[in-house]
């Protein structure tokens, strides 16, 4: 049975798109996703379901959740009436225009109970949304009375030795800081090498051969993690660090079959070897000669279901994560 019975602290994924394509984002997001938003009879579902799990707080991520400051609203007028507290709203800057209309859109958060905005800083957003924009919602902020978290504050004067009025692509950041720049970011970053991040660092990544990796396979233990878990528009649960896998959550409270969701339960049981036969047994996977580590091997499995089959399975999901990498 793959059941849940406590969650801590975690997020709720309100959209997947964004206006950004980022090379380090896990989630995959990017502009070619569709625009469906999280509604506010989701979000009740997800907050009450939370509520009675033990999370009484949660931050609002995605893709972009300010793309649709309408959307936005309706989940925290769904916030307050299941009295779920909101840490912060995770954004990129990237929807600032002017200082008039970014504080009426502050304001109005404020109104909503939200009073702090994440707010990312760092070489891979610059590489979309010119640094000026950043500063300027800062400043506005500091005006409206919102509270923010910087995200990361520590790459600040790299960012700021560029011309903020524009783009930066790792190329300069590497001219400018050295060519082992982007190198060095994972750790400086505390990156999560999924989804795009990985496709960004698996050239750069030691190679392991298929059996090397079946020989050290351990359960993942999928379902532990329930300090940085997230909720999606969709009200699938997505592991702590295993973005591309979903069960819905209203089902993982009763206990979810595992029969249905073979793949998330070999994972979480077993391991990657578990995942490795199932896919080669049941759906032909071919193994290659060297991954760059498991969650290589994993990704190349899922992206062979999903992208070279077609297959519908209901725990790969949501399928834009395979598709828009
Ligand atoms: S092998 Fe797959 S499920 Fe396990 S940690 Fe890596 S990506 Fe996640």
């Amino acid at each position: 049975m793959l059941k849940i019975s406590c969650l801590v602290s975690g997020g709720v994924i309100t959209n997947y798109k964004c206006s950004s394509k980022c090379r380090h984002c896990s989630y995959s997001s990017s502009p070619n996703w569709p625009g469906d938003y999280m509604t506010p009879s989701m979000a009740d579902e997800i907050f009450s379901i939370l509520k009675r799990l033990g999370c009484h707080s949660v931050h609002i991520g995605g893709g972009e959740p300010l793309l649709k400051p309408d959307g936005i609203m309706g989940v925290l007028q769904a916030a307050r009436r299941n009295n779920m507290g909101i840490e912060y709203i995770e954004t990129n800057a990237s929807w600032y225009r002017d200082e008039e209309s970014a504080i009426a859109v502050l304001n109005e958060l404020l109104e909503h109970g939200v009073h702090t905005l994440l707010i990312s800083m760092d070489p891979f957003h610059n590489e979309y949304i010119p640094f000026r924009k950043v500063k300027a919602l800062i400043k506005s902020c500091s005006k409206a009375g919102m509270q923010v978290f910087p995200w990361q504050i520590n790459f600040w004067s790299e960012i700021d030795a560029m011309d903020d009025r524009s783009t930066h692509s790792p190329d300069e950041y590497m001219l400018l800081f050295g060519q082992d720049y982007l190198l060095r970011l994972p750790s400086r970053y505390g990156l999560n090498l999924k989804g795009r991040a990985l496709k960004t660092y698996k050239p750069m990544m030691e190679k392991q051969t298929y059996d090397q990796i079946l020989k050290e396979s351990r359960p993942c233990r999928l379902l532990s993690g329930i300090y940085h878990f997230h909720v999606d528009l969709y009200g699938g649960f997505i592991p702590q660090s295993c973005p591309g896998f979903s069960i819905p959550l209203k089902e993982l409270v009763q206990g979810a079959d595992p029969e249905k969701y073979r793949i998330f339960y070999s994972l979480e049981s077993a391991g990657i070897k578990s995942f490795a036969e199932l896919a080669r047994k049941e759906y032909g996977y071919t193994p290659k000669a060297e991954y760059a580590g498991k969650c290589d091997l994993c990704y190349d499995i899922r992206n062979y279901l999903v992208l070279e089959r077609g297959l519908d399975l209901p725990d790969l999901k949501p399928e834009g994560h395979y598709k828009y990498a």
